[in-house]
């Protein structure tokens, strides 16, 4: 069950990088928060994206905040404290763990039942990518975690998932969700692999599946980006996720709410296109991505896209 976060619950020391939100102004003329509103940011983070909402609702409104990720909150907090203070009081905002696809929960926590706005910014932040220990990165060797909540019992690390999964299931994750043309080679590879010794590291992946791409195709990313990618939207039901997310966004949006979501992946954009033309007025027909300048600083900006969505039905 969703927990308000207690200060000083964070791990703050180990962090070596900044998230850099993605299409912050975009996504804030987009949310359009007004003063005195209600609003979800289902995927809070360092609160990039939360701290500008926060003075814009302001006097008077009410931003809940949501991570599943409890490392990241004590981030959140401390960002959100000081945009308070900048905006002169009168605003209030509260930071849970949990799942967004549990936002309803929280709110109901909170004695709230209905919200102006939600945003959901998909995907992993800066801070997950940059510690070797949850196991995201192929970039800095780890434990092959990839749990977004390690605290979560009942969900697999990416290691425990690839000791136990079937060839065919692996070839099938690393297809659909990693678009990886060498989905077959590598799960033939990782169930060989791990025949002789359990797969438990980040490094270990890495070189075993740069093995089996052929180097003409290693120019631009680095050969394991699909399949890190891959496996981790799997072991975190990622796309789930999502479908439950924006279920639970259209229950508690008023009448004429809105709904932003920046996703990363083509398969997340397919899902919430269609989840926003039914049920949604759409200010904008084709996703907003980020300018080439964006892109050239945050090389995350580059898969980005923004799609909103305005509740129909008789304002209240
Ligand atoms: N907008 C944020 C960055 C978000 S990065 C900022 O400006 O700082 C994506 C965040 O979403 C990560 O912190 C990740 O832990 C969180 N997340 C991913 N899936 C989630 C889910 N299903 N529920 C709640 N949080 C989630």
């Amino acid at each position: 069950m969703s927990q308000p976060t207690q200060p000083g619950d964070g791990t703050g020391g180990e962090r070596v990088s900044v998230h850099q939100p993605v299409l912050r102004a975009e996504a804030l003329a987009a949310l359009d928060p007004r003063p005195g509103q209600v609003v979800v940011d289902g995927t809070v983070g360092a609160a990039g994206h939360a701290s500008m909402v926060l003075g814009a609702i302001a006097p008077g409104g009410t931003l809940i905040g949501i991570d599943r990720d409890a490392a990241v909150l004590e981030h959140a907090r401390r960002t959100l404290e000081a945009a308070a203070s900048e905006a002169g009081g009168g605003v209030r905002f509260r930071l849970f763990h949990a799942s967004y696809s549990r936002m309803a929960e929280v709110l109901q926590q909170e004695g709230v039942s209905r919200c102006d706005r939600v945003l959901l910014d998909l995907g992993v932040s800066s801070f997950q990518l940059d510690t070797a220990a949850r196991g995201f990165s192929f970039q800095h060797d780890g434990p092959l975690d990839m749990r977004m909540d390690p605290s979560d019992p009942a969900r697999p690390t990416a290691a425990q998932w690839l000791a136990r999964a079937r060839e065919a299931e692996i070839a099938r994750v690393l297809w659909e969700l990693g678009e990886e043309r060498y989905a077959r080679r590598i799960a033939r590879a990782i169930v060989a692999a791990r025949a002789k010794a359990p797969l438990v590291r980040t490094g270990q992946l890495a070189d075993l599946v740069a093995r089996c791409v052929p180097r003409a195709r290693h120019a631009r990313l680095h050969p394991a980006t699909r399949t890190f990618q891959a496996i981790r939207i799997h072991v975190n039901d990622e796309l789930g996720e999502l479908r439950a997310g924006l279920a639970a966004a259209e229950q508690l949006l008023a009448a004429g709410g809105r709904l932003v979501v920046i996703s990363f992946h083509s398969l997340e954009d397919r899902i919430v296109k269609d989840f926003l033309r039914r049920g949604f007025d759409l200010p904008f027909r084709k996703p907003i991505t980020a300018s080439a300048e964006e892109i050239a600083r945050n090389p995350r900006a580059r898969s980005a896209k923004l799609r909103a969505g305005i509740k129909r039905g008789a304002a209240a």
